[in-house]
């Protein structure tokens, strides 16, 4: 995946919202993914790995620079 040069505010924006969205289903894999796409990606999909690294870099240095 590219990335983008985004401002802090909206990576914030965005890893949230994509990690409010790509979820856990009963069997393991992305519910997002896989309503959305028709894709079968075990839990956590990479863009929801992408989603958690991001806010953890947040936190951790007030940067958003994954
Ligand atoms: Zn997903």
């Amino acid at each position: 995946m590219a990335v983008r040069v985004i401002g802090l505010g909206s990576a914030i924006t965005a890893a949230e919202s994509l990690a409010a969205i790509h979820v856990v289903a009963e069997d393991g894999r992305c519910a997002w993914c896989w309503d959305e796409f028709g894709i079968w990606t075990p839990h956590p999909c990479t863009a929801r790995q992408w989603a958690d690294r991001a806010r953890a870099t947040v936190e951790r240095t007030g940067r958003a620079d994954t």
